[in-house]
């Protein structure tokens, strides 16, 4: 399989290359330069399999080529042997067809685990056979940079800088990057916000000098290996419940775009999904331009569901791409115009992009009200993140199809506003429960590239 870019700029690479690199040199995205379609008989042969071999059978096709088939499958077996629950991403019933579909059973809580833990491994299998050495750089609204520090602590091969907007991520998600001990991850605290933090990561993609001198890597949600291995909980759990015999709809708390598109991936495979609903709270720029309004950048608000507190979404130049007609220019020049604060979908592909998504925004009030009215009526303790998305579900669910709802961090890793909603203190699971005691290792640094670029050259090891 060949990877290209969003831009239409860049050289095609192969999975391994796409995946090392991350940010085409163009600016782009990496994306299959085909999509691969199953059977709706080799769907069907999934349900009941697995995680680990659904996930073989659904990601072989983008790897093949780059690793050899034992070797990809001990990858898969050594990513989700860490996590805390066999089925690794489990359905639980909230009414009569609205689904949870549990993500946070890995190390860190959160969904990023599943993509994050398999990068890890294919980092190191990869990275091992070329005998090289990288600098992964990336920038966090909290999961994904405790996400990449547990995949990647200790493995010498790499060095891992996490950027992470001082004061606007929650305790947990703070001290899940502040006190793993080994000397290759590297916190820092950035005056700023999660843009500002993913700025400076393109910025120094797009610094060539420091982009190769330091062999920086990135592995953010726009590493298309990351999209990847979320393409598969979508089979899991389509499957599961009665696909590709039956159609299945999801709801996706969204920040990046990057869990979502991975959602219509899936479809583009052969998977019936119905809808593809985007949750955001008031942080809506996704919603507003789902629903005509262009897709104009505002000022971010902090609020109570932090991973989703972005105004720029990475991934949606992928769907972009598709919804332009895979026209790498015309990607360009609205990635251009973006620069200036914004741009209006063109009407093909506002149509293009709504035969797939919906979208609904949920307030601060609505997602307490969300957590309390869950707990009550269903049991389930949910985190802000899966109560946006669960009221977005709610709104958008028909009798007909099954509804399921990505619930994408642990109630335990938002305390304060699980608690606020519900008055009920969610514990830690016992094996992470004394990370209050364990001492942090943080650096607070200016929203500077030069300041940025400067400490991680100091700190990379020779
Ligand atoms: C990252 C994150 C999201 C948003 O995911 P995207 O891929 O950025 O859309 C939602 N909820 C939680 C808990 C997250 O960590």
């Amino acid at each position: 399989m060949k990877y290209i870019s969003t831009r239409g700029q860049a050289p095609e690479l192969t999975f391994e290359e796409a995946m090392l690199t991350g940010l085409a040199r163009d600016g782009g995205l990496y994306l299959p330069a085909e999509i691969p379609v199953m059977s709706q008989d080799e769907i069907a042969a999934l349900a009941g399999l697995p995680y680990e071999e659904i996930a073989f059978r659904v990601m072989w096709p983008y790897v093949s080529g780059s690793f050899a088939e034992d070797e990809f499958q001990e990858i898969i077996a050594r990513a989700y042997e860490g996590f805390g629950h066999d089925a690794r991403a489990p359905l639980k019933q909230l009414n009569e067809n609205h689904f949870l579909l549990e993500l946070f059973h890995g190390p860190t809580l959160a969904f990023k685990d599943f993509a994050m833990q398999l990068i890890g491994q294919l980092f190191q299998v990869a990275l091992k056979r070329r005998g090289e050495r990288v600098t992964i750089v990336g920038a966090t609204s909290g999961d994904t940079g405790s996400a990449a520090i547990e995949a990647f602590r200790g493995l010498d091969a790499v060095d891992v800088f996490i950027l992470f907007p001082h004061g606007r991520v929650s305790e947990v998600q703070r001290r899940q990057m502040t006190t793993p001990a080994d000397s290759n991850v590297h916190a820092l605290a950035v005056d700023g916000d999660f843009d500002d933090c993913q700025a400076a990561v393109k910025d120094m993609f797009n610094d060539f000098d420091f982009r190769d001198g330091v062999k920086l890597a990135g592995v953010n949600s726009i590493n298309f290996a990351r999209v990847l291995a979320q393409v598969v909980y979508y089979f899991s759990a389509a499957t599961s419940l009665g696909a590709p015999h039956r159609k299945v709809s999801f709801t996706v708390p969204t920040g990046n775009f990057g869990d979502i598109f991975a959602g219509y991936i899936a479809k583009r495979m052969g998977l019936p999904i119905d809808r593809l609903v985007v949750a955001t709270n008031q942080n809506d720029i996704l919603h507003r331009c789902l629903s005509g309004e262009g897709y104009f950048k505002g000022d971010t608000i902090p609020s109570i569901s932090p991973s989703m507190d972005i105004q720029v979404s990475s991934n949606f130049e992928r769907a972009l791409y598709y919804a332009y007609g895979e026209d790498g220019a015309a990607v360009a020049q609205l990635m251009d115009e973006l620069k200036n604060g914004g741009f209006n979908v063109s009407q093909g592909a506002m149509e293009a992009l709504r035969e797939n998504f919906d979208s609904g925004r949920v307030s601060e009030d609505e997602t307490l009200a969300t957590i309390k009215t869950t707990l009550a009526n269903s049991a389930e303790l949910v985190c802000p993140h899966t109560a946006v998305g669960i009221k977005v579900a709610e709104d958008h669910r028909t009798a007909d199809v099954p509804m399921i709802t990505l619930a994408t961090a642990h109630p335990a890793k938002f305390p304060a506003a699980v608690e606020k909603a519900s008055d009920v203190h969610p514990p830690l699971p016992s094996r992470m429960s004394d990370l209050y005691e364990r001492p942090e290792r943080v650096t607070r640094i200016a929203n500077d590239l030069g300041a940025i670029e400067d400490h991680i050259k100091r700190h990379i090891a020779e």
